[in-house]
């Protein structure tokens, strides 16, 4: 069931017990980055304090309960799970009392305008004949693809996803090196979409493959192919779905970070980063109005409002800051009162024009008339996650970060195109089996976990450099600051946010 971990600090099956013998740290949100951070931390011998605005941890991680339906708020998909593994196992705990997940044979069903449906096997084989057969695309093109996107993957990971890209010695290891070597495989000269239209005979393969710049909240038109590597997760290792729902990676990382001593304080939002009088050393924390003294300080909020509300006098990365944001999403928690087989877990019903829905999202900052919509049902896998009958609808479509649109007459107008869509796709009524319906928008996510603009992953990565211009996870100015997240390297998304913690607690082994 688990995959092997890629490090371990220790082989027993408990959690060491947080001794706090290096020093204090203070750790700002408890997104699943903060929890992660708290956890690395705490195993490295530190003293850590959670202090969350909500009252609760988990940040979009959330959960919503209604008339017996339950809904995860948040991310709905769960890859590389190995990363939270190597979390548990840093901290010498065993997994298996946490959490369990499985792999899923059938990672999503697809919904074309032309009225094919497409199964997207896990299998490779079964993937590609599944593509000949019902969409006409010669099963080489997909294992072409799914060979290009390994390759990315293998020159990629090592540089942009485990390491810091603003440390000088991350570019003195082999891999750089190789990276090097391999630049021209990366593909960041073209586009995903030109890309893709390369690779893939048929129209609707083109745009199932697009489909992947939005994980990080991207335009595929504009960003470079090397996002193509985001297809290598789901494909080549896997999606899988966390017993219990998404919900369960926060209960999980929270009670391990109680169980090695991490304190938290919930409905205690920070209010400024205390820094030496001459701006160069973090001294703590304010909160409820009080100075928590503090010789590390790491922000798990969005970098954009950690320097503009919490760090006022100091000296800003202006052009960080300025980067264009990902878009943001608008969602429907339906509880719907009867059963749909044609749905799975994961479903897509696709736009007819995938470029003009783009354009409305990045360019225009509006809604297209026809959106693609995304459905997760949860209780397809978790039966207890809808009474007897009925079912969990996750109803979710794409939407710009927030420029000043008129989002309640854009909510309405989409939610009716939605049940539109979902209904003339499936040839039944949906309207009529609403019996609970609550919702998400872009201010509903700036206002639950400070996400600046409202964008889901942070920066958008719509050009080839944005990997770059994305925050470090460590400030060059002020000694002891520290950043993990969505908002700055290596991204938004489960895995990045992770991986972002992996490396504060790198960098502060480094630096302290
Ligand atoms: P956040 O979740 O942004 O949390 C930050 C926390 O900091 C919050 O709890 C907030 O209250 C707290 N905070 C902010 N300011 C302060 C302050 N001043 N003082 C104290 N606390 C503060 N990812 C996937 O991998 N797969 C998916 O399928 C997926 N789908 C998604 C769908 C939706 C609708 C959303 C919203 C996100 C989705 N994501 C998905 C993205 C993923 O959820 C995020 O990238 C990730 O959860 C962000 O975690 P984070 O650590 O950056 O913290």
């Amino acid at each position: 069931m688990k995959t092997a971990g890629r490090e371990s600090k220790s082989s027993s099956n408990q959690p060491r017990l947080n001794a706090g013998k290096k020093g204090r740290v203070a750790v700002i949100g408890s997104g699943v980055a903060g929890l992660a951070t708290a956890i690395r931390l705490a195993s490295d011998g530190y003293r850590v304090q959670v202090f969350e605005t909500a009252g609760q941890p988990g940040g979009k991680v959330g959960e919503h309960w209604e008339s017996g339906y339950r809904f995860g708020l948040g991310p709905s998909l769960f890859t590389l799970p190995e990363l939270l593994d190597d979390l548990f196992r840093y901290a010498g705990a065993d997994p298996d009392q946490y959490y369990r997940y499985h792999r899923l044979d059938l990672i999503c069903r697809y919904f074309f305008p032309d009225g094919k449906v497409l199964n997207a096997w896990a299998e490779p084989d079964r993937l590609a004949k599944e593509f000949e057969a019902v969409l006409g695309e010669p099963a080489g093109n997909v294992h072409r693809y799914l060979a290009k996107v390994k390759r990315i993957y293998d020159l990629t990971e090592p540089i942009f996803l485990q390491s810091s890209l603003h440390d000088w010695r991350t570019y003195w290891r082999a891999p750089w090196l190789k990276s090097l070597a391999g630049l021209p495989g990366l593909d960041a000269l073209r586009t995903m979409n030109a890309s893709n239209e390369r690779l893939f005979k048929m129209p609707n393969s083109v745009q199932l493959f697009n489909r992947y710049a939005t994980y990080n909240g991207s335009n595929p038109y504009k960003a470079p192919a090397t996002l193509q590597v985001i297809g290598h997760l789901e494909y080549n290792l896997g999606a899988y779905f966390l017993n219990g729902g998404m919900r369960t990676l926060v209960n999980a990382m929270h009670k391990l970070a109680v169980d090695l001593g991490v304190e938290f304080f919930f409905n205690t939002p920070v209010q400024q980063i205390l820094l030496s009088e001459d701006q160069k050393i973090v001294r703590g924390i304010t909160a409820a109005s009080r100075e928590i003294p503090a010789d590390l300080v790491v922000s798990n909020m969005d970098i954009v409002p950690t320097y503009r509300q919490l760090l006022p006098g100091s000296k800003h990365p202006e052009k960080l800051l300025n980067q264009p944001r990902s878009t943001s999403a608008l969602i429907f928690y339906w509880g719907m009162d009867r059963e749909y087989p044609a749905l799975d877990l994961h479903n897509i019903l696709f736009s007819s024009d995938y470029e003009g829905e783009f354009g409305h999202l990045t360019e225009t900052r509006t809604l297209s008339d026809d959106p693609t919509v995304y459905l997760y049902i949860s209780s397809k896998a978790e039966p207890g996650h809808a009474p007897r009958g009925g079912e969990n609808w996750f109803a979710m479509i794409n939407v710009p970060h927030i420029a000043g649109q008129d989002w309640d007459e854009l909510i309405e107008r989409a939610r009716a195109q939605m049940i539109r869509k979902i209904e003339s796709t499936l040839g039944l009524p949906v309207a009529a089996h609403i019996r609970t319906e609550h919702r998400l928008d872009p201010r509903g996510i700036a206002a639950r976990t400070s996400s600046h603009l409202g964008a889901l992953y942070g920066n958008s990565s719509n050009n080839r450099f944005a990997a770059f211009l994305r925050h470090p996870n460590f400030s060059r100015n002020i000694r002891g600051l520290y950043f993990c997240g969505g908002s700055v390297h290596p991204g938004g998304g489960i895995p990045l946010c992770m991986l972002s913690a992996r490396i504060v607690s790198e960098q502060v082994r480094i630096r302290s």
